[in-house]
């Protein structure tokens, strides 16, 4: 068990469709309101780390149907990552609060490179941490990355935010209207019934490793915010 006197740490996953409220590229309103929740959030005392996806600029395996080959546009999907993240970072700092950008590419003049004993530091200080470029590696998703980064900078838990759906559903909400949403549910179930809301790799992750996993949806006003909380929100998924 983790000490009760440390401060509670999580790790937000954000969907970048979200930033580009349902366009291309980055819609400013948007992520103000993201930065304004984050905020809060970080007021009231939680640590928070961020991995932001790129689903709005370039997703690698979209790219790879209409011709492209799959790791180049990989590396198209992460550097978009990182566009988002220089997005949030600029509307934290608005809000005042302390942000590093840290990238699994290099890139110096815009970013930190990703060394995790910086980033717990960092955390540790009250500075907002945003994960950009996802694992660095093809083939990867921003979701298995949170699940990663969340254990290796010691987060209690994952919450990974969703756009335009509020959790787990025992099946697809948008295209069946009497699909129920799940309060709580393990990762073996989650993992069995093939529920498509957040990757396989990511769930097995946090199974394997013990780590809990809230899956929400981002869309109503001051949600991020009670995530970040620690109210009860959306799904848990825990082993
Ligand atoms: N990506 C990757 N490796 C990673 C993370 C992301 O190759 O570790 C690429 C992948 O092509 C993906 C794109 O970056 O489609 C954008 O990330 P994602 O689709 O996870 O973003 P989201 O759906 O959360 O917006």
């Amino acid at each position: 068990a983790l000490g009760a006197s440390r401060p509670r740490r999580v790790l937000l996953k954000l969907s970048g469709e979200a930033f580009g409220g349902g366009a291309v590229g980055v819609d400013p309103d948007v992520v103000r309101g993201i930065a304004r929740q984050i905020a809060a959030g970080v007021r009231e005392g939680v640590e928070v780390a961020v991995v932001v996806g790129g689903g709005n600029f370039f997703r690698g395996a979209e790219l790879q149907q209409k011709g492209m080959e799959r790791s180049r546009a990989d590396y198209m999907g992460m550097l978009g990552t990182v566009m988002n993240c220089l997005a949030l970072q600029d509307f934290l700092e608005k809000e005042g609060i302390d942000t590093r950008v840290q990238t699994a590419i290099t890139m110096g003049q815009v970013a930190e490179p990703y060394i995790p004993r910086r980033a717990i530091r960092h955390l540790e200080k009250g500075r907002v941490v945003i994960f950009g470029a996802g694992a660095g590696m093809p083939y990867f998703s921003t979701d298995t990355v949170s699940a990663q980064r969340a254990l290796e900078c010691q987060c209690d838990e994952v919450l990974m935010s969703k756009h335009g759906v509020d959790g787990v559903y025992d099946s697809d909400p948008r295209t069946n209207p009497d699909a129920k949403r799940y309060d709580r549910l393990s990762f073996t179930e989650a993992l069995r019934s093939g529920l498509k809301v957040v990757d396989a790799a990511a769930f097995s992750l946090c199974m394997e490793n013990k780590l809990p996993m809230v899956v929400f949806g981002m869309d109503g006003e001051g949600d991020i915010t009670r995530a970040l909380r620690g109210d009860r929100i959306g799904t848990l998924v825990s082993p």
